[in-house]
């Protein structure tokens, strides 16, 4: 295996490897470890070319430093992605080689189930470094991260529909659900049991109608869905979907949903703000699934009463940067990025002091 190091500026390793046995071509960005080792997912995609790979995982892998930095987690951010289309690629030759790859880093990252990898994947990558996460309870690791990740956006979204609301719950409060899927439908489960009245909207028609019947909640067509007439749009799907075109048809009071990187960028928070729309900031409400995660590399190890207690502290991080954000008179993403970059600026001031 040939493994390359690439230096970019403010990320502490970046790495890619080929291995033409397996046909493993993949990236590892460690972005910051001032907090603890570099955790976050292996995503497989089939990316058109390495530098697309590259991009992707320096975005990804920063979010992540971000993400764990709020939570408390005692992590740092790292993200892997391999290179080609999971329908073809996928092998225990390849996931082997993964792993030595892995390993290579000596644990400065720590890698876990990310889009189009698995718990069995992850159990092959086992097999050739420790430095796994998330794989399955038997074996005394965490397990799926997905309830964990749901409980935190509920709690989040009754905190802001408090905020918003001036002390309401959720219960009579309509919500609409773009995708429920692993996280979605468990979050509207949980909503609907609290009251709340549901829309939802899934490309997969099957899938939406199920849970609408079930819960008793009206379906949606793609194209109303971010512009449905609403007290909270949860953002359960994709990323990237509060942008130029779809702020200005927003009709919620709040935006508060589980999808990674709702923003297109860090200024369509001041456009959100500006429609006076409450938005909880992805990678502070969607934080349960590290939390988890994070817990089993605990001393004393994996925990779901010590996770579930953290878990719970979620609308405190909220109530955080919402407060920040009327103080300062800037939108919560900016504040959730400062609050990050303050939390990350203390743990270096205590590095340089012990
Ligand atoms: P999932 O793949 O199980 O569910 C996603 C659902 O969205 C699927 O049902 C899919 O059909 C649907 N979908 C895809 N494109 C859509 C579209 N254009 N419109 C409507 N629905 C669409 O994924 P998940 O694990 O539930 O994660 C959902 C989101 O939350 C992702 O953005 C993920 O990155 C993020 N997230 C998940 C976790 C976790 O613990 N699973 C943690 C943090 C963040």
């Amino acid at each position: 295996m040939e493994i390359r190091e690439l230096p970019i500026d403010d990320y502490e390793k970046v790495v890619v490897a080929k291995d033409p046995e397996s046909q493993l071509h993949a990236l590892i960005a460690v972005h910051d470890t001032t907090l603890g080792p570099a955790l976050g997912g292996m995503r497989m995609w089939p990316y058109k070319s390495e530098e697309a790979a590259l991009t992707d995982v320096l975005r990804l892998s920063k979010g992540m430093t971000f993400k764990s930095a709020i939570a408390h987690t005692g992590l740092g951010g790292g993200k892997s992605v391999i290179i080609g289309d999971p329908k073809t690629i996928k092998s225990e030759k390849l996931y082997r080689a993964m792993g030595r790859f892995i390993d290579h880093l000596g644990g400065l990252y720590i890698t876990a189930e990310d889009v189009n990898t698995s718990i069995e994947d992850l159990e092959i990558v086992r097999q050739e470094t420790r430095y796994v996460t998330g794989l399955s309870r038997a074996s005394g690791s965490s397990g799926n991260p997905s309830p964990y990740t749901a409980r935190g956006c509920v709690l989040g979204i009754q905190k802001c529909v408090e905020r918003a609301f001036d002390g309401d719950s959720v219960s009579g409060k309509h919500i609409v659900l773009q995708g429920v899927g692993a996280v979605g439908s468990i979050m509207a489960r949980e909503l609907r049991e609290l009251g709340a009245h549901l829309s939802i909207y899934d490309m997969n028609v099957e899938r939406a109608e199920q849970l609408a019947k079930e819960l008793d909640a009206e379906i949606l067509h793609d194209d109303d869905v971010l512009s449905a007439d609403c007290d909270v749009l949860a953002p359960c799907a994709l990323g990237a979907i509060l942008n130029d075109e779809t702020i200005p048809a927003l009709r919620c009071k709040v935006i508060a949903g589980c999808a990674n990187n709702q923003l297109a960028t860090l200024e369509h928070g001041d456009l959100v703000r500006q429609r006076g729309i409450l938005y909880a900031p992805d990678y502070v409400i969607n934080a349960g699934g590290i939390i988890n995660v994070a817990v089993e590399l605990m001393p004393g190890g994996y925990d779901e009463a010590k996770s579930l207690e953290r878990v719970r502290r979620i609308p405190d991080a909220l109530e955080e940067i919402f407060e920040l954000s009327e103080r300062e008179h800037i939108s919560t993403a900016e504040a959730a990025h400062r609050r990050a970059l303050e939390i990350l600026a203390e743990g270096r001031r205590e590095h340089v002091t012990n």
